[in-house]
């Protein structure tokens, strides 16, 4: 097959076409769009089938190699090798809970968290491009806890990389916040702000639309809107559905389909397995999974999108998925509406005037067309399905991921394998795990001495000067 050169536009119109690498720099499109490929590359059955012997990270490397038009493939082998070396040998384990329910294992790596997937590749693809273009970046980001952990695992020792991580201060879990805090090397520089979230995301956003300050600094993005993210986490798609075609007989392949069930927040695990079904892996259904903060699920239900603010959104027993306004969306927006900035403007102008968009005219082709369904899980469905699991399985899922057992189960079909993305590892949320099993769990070792390891944080005022001086004086430059 021969790789023909993908370039990235932006979903409201106003960007020159970029190549990959350009992207990864960039958070949002200079117009406050999101990059995204002019055209979805596409890979045939024969092709799906000639990967069927790769490890991990050759399968990763090919299926980036379509998206990375501008890296050598034989670079994007070696990062994709390096990102996924201390992971287990299958990187990405399948296991079945039975139900004609599969989960794929996208936790093992180094923070036990599916973030780590696309990061670690990330980590390596930035490294790559900023030695090529002989420059340094400072990431600059705001975490609740899973995102900015597995950056600083993902960027920790790199030369030209630096990582100044805002957290809200005392409103981490204590594992979340060793972590991030356990880490001693030089380039991260944790900064816990007195503050919530919505207070550490406020600063970043206003450091880095100050466009002098930015450019003088370097300062660079990782955030779930960064196509680097998206493209690695398409891969998991692939390599699930090898995996489980696998034990089907050879003449029964081609086009056997699967649906995958994702636990939901910002709408970016679920837009790789959407651009990973446009790309050609059969894939019947994507069952969107949401927790009691379910704008997602609403929309894709009714067509109505209304997106609530950071006071409307609960604090629940899933955490990563508290998220009111998924980011992602809009490059799903896009898509449906023909791939025209102009509507994808008119979509976004109108929440910003009436608070709602009302598509319910569309909502029939979201799953007709896009095979995009959703469901809601609660924290009494969490429990529930945690302990249920437990006792068909003997396995332990973490509440998110139960999250997607739950919705999953509301979405079976007959003859369709029904595939759920593990998004954690259940010892991150034992206190759940305690109330749905009275199930103590026990840390490995090495993550009790994370625990008890020496803390590196500088605490800090909710102060737009005091991080401006900070970073001035941490930066590389
Ligand atoms: C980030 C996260 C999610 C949500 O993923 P999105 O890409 O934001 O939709 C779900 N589960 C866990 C454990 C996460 O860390």
């Amino acid at each position: 097959m021969t790789r023909t050169d993908v370039r990235y536009v932006s979903t409201r119109g106003g960007m020159a076409p970029q190549p990959f690498s350009e992207t990864l720099l960039e958070g949002l499109a200079p117009d406050g769009g999101l990059a995204v490929p002019a055209q979805l590359p596409s890979v045939d059955a024969e092709t799906l089938e000639g990967w069927r012997a790769l490890t991990y990270p050759q399968l990763a490397a090919e299926v980036l190699g379509l998206f990375a038009t501008d890296i050598p493939r034989e670079d994007l082998a070696r990062m994709t090798a390096a990102a996924y070396a201390d992971f287990p040998d299958e990187v990405v384990p399948l296991r079945s809970i039975g139900g004609g329910i599969t989960l794929v294992g996208l936790s093992e790596g180094p923070t036990l968290a599916f973030k780590d997937m696309a990061m670690q590749f990330l980590g390596q693809a930035l490294s790559h491009v900023l030695e090529r273009k002989d420059q340094v970046l400072n990431i600059v980001g705001a975490t609740s806890g899973d995102t900015g952990s597995a950056a600083e695992h993902a960027l920790r020792g790199k030369e030209r990389v630096s990582v100044f991580m805002l957290s809200p201060q005392g409103r981490m879990s204590p594992f979340q916040r060793a972590q991030m805090y356990s880490l001693d090397d030089a380039n991260v520089h944790n900064i816990a702000v007195a503050g919530v979230f919505d207070d550490c995301q406020n600063l970043v956003k206003r450091l880095s639309g100050d466009l002098d300050f930015k450019h003088a600094h370097r300062l660079g993005a990782v955030n779930s809107i960064n196509l680097g993210r998206i493209a690695a986490q398409a891969v998991y798609y692939f390599w699930a559905w090898l995996r489980v075609t696998d034990a089907v007989e050879p003449e029964f392949r081609r086009g056997f389909e699967v649906s995958f069930a994702v636990p939901s927040g910002n709408f970016g695990n679920i837009l790789s397995g959407f651009y990973a079904k446009g790309m050609g892996v059969p894939i019947r259904r994507l069952v969107l999974a949401a927790n009691e903060n379910n704008v997602l699920d609403e929309f894709f239900r009714t067509g109505v999108y209304r997106p609530r603010s950071a006071a409307d959104t609960y604090a629940t027993s899933s955490p990563s998925m508290d998220i009111s306004k998924a980011s992602n969306l809009e490059r799903f927006i896009h898509e449906l509406v023909g791939r025209d900035p102009r509507r994808v403007a008119d979509f976004f102008r109108a929440i910003d005037e009436q608070g709602f968009v009302d598509l319910s005219a569309e909502q029939p082709r979201f799953d007709a067309e896009f095979g995009i369904v959703s469901g809601t899980s609660t924290h009494a469905d969490r429990l529930a399905t945690i302990r249920a699991v437990h006792e068909a399985s003997g396995e332990l899922i973490d509440p998110h991921t139960a999250d997607g057992v739950k919705v999953a189960r509301d979405h079976l079909e007959p003859d369709v394998p029904m595939l759920v993305l593990e998004t954690a590892k259940p010892q991150k949320f034992a206190e759940t795990i305690r109330e749905a099993t009275g199930i103590e769990l026990e840390l490995s070792p090495e993550l009790r001495g994370m625990l008890d390891a020496p803390q590196h944080v500088t605490e800090m005022v909710d102060d737009e000067q005091a991080l401006r001086e900070f970073i001035a004086a941490h930066a590389l430059h």
